[in-house]
C-alpha cells in the first residue's frame, strides 16, 4: 500500500498543536502540483454527489472571509488543503493506496460542516466507487464514531458502514451499539462502542467480528477511515492502542483479500505518522520496525466488549 501526500494538505491551519500541520508534515510529497491540478474537475464532480452546492460555496466562501467554521479557523488555504484532500482519497480508491487527508472528513455531512471536518473525504471517495458499479465496506477506526459518513450513507443498501470507537465522547449522540441502521441500511451498520481504557486486544478482537460480517456483505472495496487517536499516547482520547495494534490491524484487514484504500482521519500525537507507518507496513506484509508490545486491556474492558459483540451478534442475525 502506497502513501499519497501532497503539501498543500500542510497549509490549513499550520499550529503545532491540535489539527495542525505537525500531523502530516514529515510524509514525503509522493503526489506532485501538477497531478492535483489535473484532479480538480474530477474533485469539483464528485463533490457535489456528497455534499450540496450549497455547502460547497459555503465553505468556498468562508475560506476566502477567514471564518471560524465549525471547530476551526479558516484561511483561503484551508480550501486548497480541502479539495487537495478530496482529491488524493479518489486517488487512494484508484490506486488502493493509503491518502494523507488533511483537514480531516468523517465528522462532515451533506449539508454541513461538523468538528475540524468539512467535506467528507472517506464518503466521496466511496460515492465515486459506487458510481462504477461497486459495493463498498467502510471500516472506521478512528477514535470518534464517523457520524457524518454513517449518515451520507444511510439510505444506501450498497454501503456496509463499520466503526470501532470509544463509547460517550464526540459526538456524544451516535455510534451505539444498537444503530444497525434502518431502511435500507437495515444491518448494514455496525457500531462497536469501546470503554476507555481498551487496549490492542479489544481493537482486534473487535476487528476480528467485522471481519466475519465483511465477508458476508460480500463487498467490492474497503475503504478505511484510519484514524490514530485511539494511539495510548494520544490524549484527545482514552484509548490504549499502541503501533503494534495498528500494525496488527493493518494486517488483518489485509487477510480480507479485497481492493482496500484508506484516508486519514484523526490523530493528535507527534507520532502520528509512525502510527501510519505501522498500519500500512501490516497490511503490506512488511517487518513491524518499532519497539511497541502489543496492549492488553483490564477485565472491566474486556467484559464489556463481550457485551457488545453479544448484542450485535443477537441484532445482525
Ligand atoms: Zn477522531
Amino acid at each position: 500500500m502506497i502513501i499519497l501526500h501532497n503539501k498543500q494538505t500542510e497549509k490549513h491551519n499550520p499550529s503545532p498543536d491540535g489539527e495542525g500541520s505537525y500531523r502530516v508534515k514529515d510524509f514525503i510529497e509522493t503526489v506532485s502540483d501538477e497531478q492535483i491540478k489535473d484532479m480538480m474537475p474530477l474533485v469539483e464532480t464528485e463533490i457535489n454527489f456528497t455534499h450540496s452546492p450549497r455547502h460547497k460555496q459555503k465553505m468556498k466562501g468562508a475560506c476566502k472571509s477567514k471564518c471560524q467554521v465549525a471547530e476551526a479557523s479558516l484561511t483561503k488555504v484551508s480550501y486548497d488543503a480541502m479539495l487537495t484532500s478530496v482529491a488524493l482519497a479518489i486517488m487512494a480508491a484508484d490506486q488502493n493506496a493509503f491518502a494523507i487527508t488533511r483537514p480531516p472528513g468523517h465528522h462532515a455531512i451533506k449539508e454541513r460542516a461538523q468538528g475540524l471536518c468539512f467535506f467528507n473525504n472517506i464518503a466521496i471517495a466511496t460515492s465515486y466507487l459506487l458510481r462504477k458499479g461497486k459495493r463498498v465496506c467502510i471500516v472506521d477506526i478512528d477514535g470518534h464514531h464517523g457520524n457524518g459518513t454513517q449518515s451520507i450513507f444511510k439510505k444506501n443498501e450498497n454501503v456496509l458502514y463499520c466503526s470501532i470507537h470509544q463509547e460517550y465522547v464526540y459526538p456524544y449522540s451516535s455510534g451505539l451499539v444498537d444503530d444497525i441502521g434502518s431502511g435500507r441500511s437495515f444491518k448494514k451498520v455496525i457500531n462497536i462502542p469501546l470503554k476507555a481504557g481498551s487496549g490492542d486486544d479489544i481493537f482486534i478482537n473487535s476487528l476480528e467480528f467485522l471481519s466475519q460480517h465483511i465477508k458476508k456483505f460480500a463487498p467490492d472495496y474497503i475503504a478505511i477511515s484510519a484514524g490514530f487517536d485511539g494511539y495510548a499516547k494520544d490524549t484527545i482520547l482514552e484509548l490504549g492502542y499502541s503501533k503494534n495494534g495498528y500494525y496488527q490491524a493493518g494486517k488483518l484487514l489485509s487477510s480480507l483479500s479485497l481492493p482496500t484504500f484508506a484516508v486519514l482521519e484523526g490523530g493528535y500525537h507527534k507520532e502520528v505518522r509512525e502510527c501510519v507507518q505501522s498500519f500500512v507496513a501490516g497490511f503490506s506484509g512488511d517487518e513491524f520496525s518499532f519497539s511497541d508490545k502489543f496492549s492488553t486491556s483490564s477485565i472491566e474492558c474486556k467484559n464489556k466488549n463481550s457485551f457488545i459483540l453479544k448484542t450485535l451478534s443477537g441484532l445482525l442475525g
